[in-house]
């Protein structure tokens, strides 16, 4: 977490990502007016399956494990979504991410459902070796629930393409023929497509040049600060300086660094690799990480972990632009602070859609044994944001209601519509 824990709240589900979710479900359900049945289908995960798993240590030492895979929908596809190893993972949060994850998926039109992973584990206590057979027996568990017409994973926060790789490899395996199309974000020579790691970031500058039309904003004078220097944070930082924003501030787990004048991110990035982390740099001056989210700034891009806009921080906001690189990084509570600031927020379930978008690509690519080049998939990509994008916030427009809760309503609207279409088999 980069933030400290803000002090709790008035509201103690604050929180409860979970109840986010639910909270925000409810507001575009009574929005759309769908009935209580529909609803009450829309709220339940499908399917929620609980792992121990027994994984022996380097020393010598049996330890058991617990992982969760929540498919929650697979009414337009299979179950898509992320799996994260850390040591905090509930499965209340697991619920929340992959009920995020249909939205996610309906909001940019792709033909999948939603579902996440979580093992309770914290990797940073483990040995490569130890992280390796914790994946390989969570997967033998999930042999049964997952497979590319049922239900495919992908990373998310502390997994990466060695573990897509194990997972893809464990999966084949079992099935006596390689698989590749039983996870995305693989490596590229096992499956994976070109453009993937970039893809989350590259979605949220996609989505922010949108955001800049809207509001006249010229992307030269544009003032950008990013928290998150990973995957998500760290390629957004990157396209968005090559392309001619100003990243004025990057915000990591253990300081800030700040220069009014734009920072030179490959430099950044170079002096972080060397050294670990972004502290010492000697292109800008080192600022409270926490005040940092606070300065005067055209975008914000939550890029690093849940609950870090709160009903306690929200008021100290400076945006123009909030645009949400994390799964749920703004809490319920704090969403109608935002309203009454003005601030335009271009919600996690579009902002961050990019990563599941290529991650669709790369399911084509190993499903036809065909791979496009990169620039293929850039333009592909590009197009799916733009229009969902549009999608958004003609429907806000539409229906006088804010980005976030449009999202949820077409979102909600487009699986409802499957689900009637299909009916319910009894
Ligand atoms: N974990 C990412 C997300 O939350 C990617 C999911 C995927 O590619 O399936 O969107």
């Amino acid at each position: 977490m980069i933030l400290e824990a803000t002090p709790p709240s008035t509201l103690e589900s604050e929180f409860n990502p979970k109840i986010s979710a639910e909270v925000r479900f409810d507001e575009a359900a009574a929005r759309l007016g769908l009935d209580e049945g529909m609803q009450k289908v829309l709220r339940s995960p499908s399917r929620e399956i609980i792992v121990h798993i027994p994984v022996s240590l380097d020393d010598g030492r049996l330890e058991v494990f617990t992982g969760y895979r929540v498919q929650h929908s697979i009414a337009r596809g299979p179950a898509k979504g992320g799996i994260r190893y850390a040591p905090d993972v509930t499965l209340d949060e697991v619920r929340a991410l992959a009920a995020w994850m249909t939205w996610k998926c309906a909001v940019t039109n792709l033909p999948f459902g939603g579902g996440k992973g979580g093992v309770i584990c914290d990797p940073t206590l483990l040995s490569p070796s130890e992280i390796e057979r914790i994946t390989r027996r969570y997967t033998a568990e999930l042999f049964d629930f997952i497979g590319p017409e049922k239900d495919v994973p992908a990373p998310d926060m502390n997994t990466n393409e060695q573990t897509m790789a194990w997972i893809m490899d464990t999966y084949s395996m079992h099935a006596r023929h390689t698989q590749t199309a039983v996870v995305t974000g693989k490596p590229i020579n096992l499956g994976g497509s070109k453009g993937r790691p970039e893809a989350t970031g590259r979605g949220c500058m996609i989505v922010t040049e949108q955001a800049l039309r809207r509001l006249g904003l010229e992307r030269s004078s544009t003032r950008v600060v990013i928290q998150g220097f990973g995957n998500v944070g760290g390629m957004a930082a990157k396209l968005m300086s090559r392309a001619g924003f100003k990243i004025v501030c990057i915000v990591e787990w253990d300081c800030a660094i700040y220069n009014a004048g734009g920072l030179d991110i490959p430099a950044l990035m170079k002096h972080r690799n060397e050294t670990g982390s972004i502290a010492g740099f000697s292109g800008g001056e080192m600022i409270d990480k926490t005040e940092a989210m606070f300065l005067e700034t055209d975008v914000l891009l939550p890029a690093a972990k849940e609950n870090v806009i709160t009903s306690d921080n929200a008021h100290r906001l400076r945006t123009k632009i909030l645009c949400e690189g994390a799964n749920g990084p703004t809490t319920h509570v704090a969403d109608s602070i935002l309203a009454e600031k003005g601030i335009f927020v271009i919600p996690d379930i579009l902002a961050n859609a990019g990563g599941v978008t290529v991650s669709y690509f790369e399911w084509v690519q190993d499903r036809q044994g065909y791979f496009w080049n990169e620039q293929m998939v850039n333009d592909r990509l590009e197009e799916i944001m733009i229009n969902s994008f549009q999608d958004v916030v003609a429907y806000a427009e539409k229906h006088s209601v804010n980005n976030r809760t449009a999202a949820y309503m077409l979102a909600l609207d487009r699986v409802a519509y499957a689900i009637k279409l299909r009916g319910i088999y009894a």
